[in-house]
């Protein structure tokens, strides 16, 4: 093989011309035009979505890649899996795999495509067991799509909530339990879909693939258009997708995962009853609230299994307990209306945490096995939203772009202390390398007292009814005042008479981006009326009753206020971190090559810019100022020992180090390379181009 051989060039993924021009965007364009979809940024695995079928994923593939180094093969995601499988199985230690990049840029692709990978290489032996394992393990992903996937304008199956699922293996290497957690559900999505877009698949699927006996038992009609909770984007059918069998699909997962009978009834009955919730409107009449289509609070009683009368009591009204009495208080409509989107909110969100238990407990390792107990390792795969700047952001938003600092801060953190520590480890001279620390912008958000959640906090505790998000607004301008990354944004002359100031901006690492501050309180502050909790609770349905244990407490126990919103967030996410920071990390950067969906298209200006955010550029810039490669002695010499008749077919004249001296002094190469204590260090990638070409000349 040529210098020249593109083959050869594949070995690390950057083409001469990429080397001279020196922006990692354009290595990956220059592939990407190639029909590779993968390049590697020291051992970052960048993946482009090919928005087409690529045929590099059977059973010859996973062969290439098995039990292989990484730079030994073009660049692939089966690599990042095995090289991360294979830490976990030989030095016993936790891994991780972080899959980062923006909505559709192909991540959640990535996550199923890592684990078929791990369920091909794994379980040689065709244990039952583990085969069970391996099917839930890639079973669950299309009931938790179902329920946590919708349609976007930017997606088709966008997920809509954070996934970070641990895999479990014994010691040898074979999976034998998981457990998923999960980040945040987009639960407004329960109640509003913008144009375009649609709510959770599930809706969907029900309506259109379940039998005719179940759409009477549940009282529906097939006609999407008929619920207002899954019609306002007007997009109720989406080409790409297949609702009919997809409803099939699920409920063939659903069976495999054991769900019982019973179980899947239950589950498909709260989401016929939020369909019906969705059409229950209000009406004052004679200054008392009433529903206005009682048929509809019929329905959803009886699919929820509750009073009837207890449940049109609790969308009227709520009960109040003030220094030991007990009052009624009867709601205003925006208020009915708001409690009624709040309802089915909170149901959905609970449905789908305990789908994600269920799934758990069917896969949770049995700590009584002695053997799995002193012996498993984990790969962790996180599958997590990207940084989302819309024209309209809010409080999800925020969250969602706070998770991304966080991830990003862990990345820059992570490859560059990791970097930094081998080379002392390894007694290799380095010079820091300066990078934009985004721990500044993690405390704007997330600092105690003055960071925006504490903010917000505080004015979710103002007890008085008058704290609105104007004046929280105001209150972080106060306190943010001079902020490097904080300003309340400006309105335009023309509209500052009609409006308050209603935005604020943050200058996030990935760009500037705008958060409308309407509605901040509410979704912090999360509120579900007790009475809901308490109606749940009553439900003779027994699955949805264990659902909401609180709804047992007596009105007076629970005015304790529970903790918001953007704090169960910000301790997630701290949560999430140090378990990522006592793994060794494994990433997987995906780009979105355009806007179109297509196949063929590649906006350089968009890719560089999510190169730039990925934090690709500093990445490289570290690799740069490093090595492009290291290897162990031992195994470099195995590779290379036939280049040279001094190590072929063995040195024995010294020690692996000498041996590779040896050849990379006859080969011109002794200024492009440092001996490390038990690695060779070496600067560029074309050194290693060469000891391939003259590797491959000799086979
Ligand atoms: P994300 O999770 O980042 O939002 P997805 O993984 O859902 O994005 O990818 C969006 C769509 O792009 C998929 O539904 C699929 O059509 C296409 N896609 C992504 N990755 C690949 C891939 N490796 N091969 C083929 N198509 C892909
Ligand atoms: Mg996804």
């Amino acid at each position: 093989m040529q210098r020249s051989d593109p083959q050869c060039r594949r070995l690390v993924g950057v083409s001469k011309r990429a080397l001279r021009r020196r922006h990692p965007a354009t290595a990956v364009l220059w592939r990407f035009k190639n029909g590779k979809i993968y390049t590697y940024i020291g051992e970052v695995c960048v993946s482009v979505n090919p928005y087409r079928t690529m045929n590099i994923y059977d059973n010859s593939y996973v062969n290439q890649y098995k039990g292989r180094e990484l730079f030994e093969n073009p660049p692939h995601i089966f690599a990042i899996a095995d090289a991360s499988h294979k830490v976990m199985k030989q030095q016993g230690r936790d891994t991780c795999i972080v899959i980062s990049g923006e909505s559709g840029s192909g991540k959640t692709e990535a996550s199923k495509i890592i684990m078929k990978y791990i369920a091909a290489v794994t379980n040689q032996g065709g244990q039952k067991d583990i085969e069970r394992v391996k099917n839930i393990l890639i079973q669950s992903n299309s009931i938790l799509e179902a329920f946590g996937n919708a349609k976007t304008n930017r997606n088709d199956n966008s997920s809509r909530f954070g996934k970070y699922m641990d895999i479990h293996f014994d010691f040898k290497g074979d999976p034998i339990g998981g457990h998923i957690n999960k980040y945040l559900l987009e639960k407004c999505r329960v109640i509003y879909q913008q144009n375009g877009e649609r709510n959770f698949h599930c809706f969907y699927q029900m309506l259109s693939g379940c039998s005719d006996d179940m759409l009477r038992k549940f009282s529906l009609s097939r006609n999407p258009s008929d619920y207002f909770y899954v019609k306002q984007g007007n997009a109720t059918k989406v080409s790409t997708i297949n609702d009919k069998s997809d409803f099939k699909d699920v409920t063939h997962s659903l069976n495999s995962l054991d769900f019982s009978k019973d179980e899947q009834d239950s589950l498909w009955k709260i989401v016929a009853a939020i369909l019906h919730l969705g059409n229950i409107e209000f009406m004052n009449q004679d200054e008392k609230l009433s529903v206005k289509n009682s048929k509809s609070v019929e329905y959803v009683a009886s699919l929820l299994q509750v009073q009837r009368k207890e449940l049109e009591r609790a969308l009227c009204e709520r009960v109040i307990a003030a220094r030991g009495d007990i009052m009624r208080k009867e709601h205003t409509e925006s208020e009915a209306n708001y409690g009624r989107d709040a309802l089915a909110k909170a149901v959905y969100d609970r449905l789908f945490g305990w789908i994600v238990d269920r799934i758990n407990s069917a896969i949770s390792v049995d700590e009584s096995n002695y053997q799995y107990k002193y012996k498993s390792s984990l790969i962790g795969v996180l599958d997590i939203y990207g940084f989302e700047i819309f024209d309209n952001n809010s409080f999800e938003q925020f969250c969602i772009n706070y998770c991304n600092e966080k991830l990003q801060q862990l990345f820059i953190e992570l490859v560059l202390k990791q970097e930094q520590e081998e080379y002392n480890r390894e007694g290799i001279e380095w010079q820091n390398i300066d990078y934009f620390n985004n721990q500044i912008i993690c405390d704007l958000v997330e600092a105690q007292h003055t960071g925006i959640l504490s903010i917000m906090d505080d004015a979710c505790k103002m007890t008085a009814e008058r704290v609105t998000d104007e004046l929280l607004l105001e209150n972080m301008d106060k306190k943010l005042k001079g902020h490097k990354h904080y300003c309340s944004r400006q309105l335009k002359p023309a509209f500052k008479q009609l409006r308050h100031k209603v935005d604020f901006q943050i200058t996030h690492y990935a760009g500037d981006v705008t958060y409308c501050i309407n509605g901040f309180l509410d979704k912090n502050k999360d509120t579900l009326f007790q009475d809901f909790k308490r109606l749940l609770y009553s439900s003779q349905d027994l699955n949805l009753r264990n659902m909401w244990p609180e709804g047992s407490q007596h009105i007076s126990e629970t005015t304790k206020r529970p903790a918001t919103a953007g704090t169960l967030f910000k301790n997630s996410m701290q949560e999430l971190v140090k378990n990522l920071l006592s793994k060794e990390p494994h990433y997987v950067r995906c780009i979105k090559p355009n806007e179109m969906k297509s196949a063929s298209a590649f906006d350089v200006e968009r890719v560089q810019h999510q190169v730039s955010y990925l934090g690709l550029v500093e990445n490289v810039r570290v690799r740069r100022a490093g090595f492009a490669y290291r290897q162990r002695y031992d195994r470099f010499l195995k590779r290379y020992k036939m280049i040279s008749q001094f190590t072929w077919p063995n040195f024995r004249s010294g020690q692996d180090r000498d041996g590779i001296k040896i050849i990379m002094d006859e080969r011109g190469f002794s200024q492009d390379v440092k001996y490390g204590k038990t690695k060779i260090f070496i600067r560029s990638p074309r050194t290693i181009f060469a000891l391939e070409s003259a590797r491959n000349e000799l086979i």
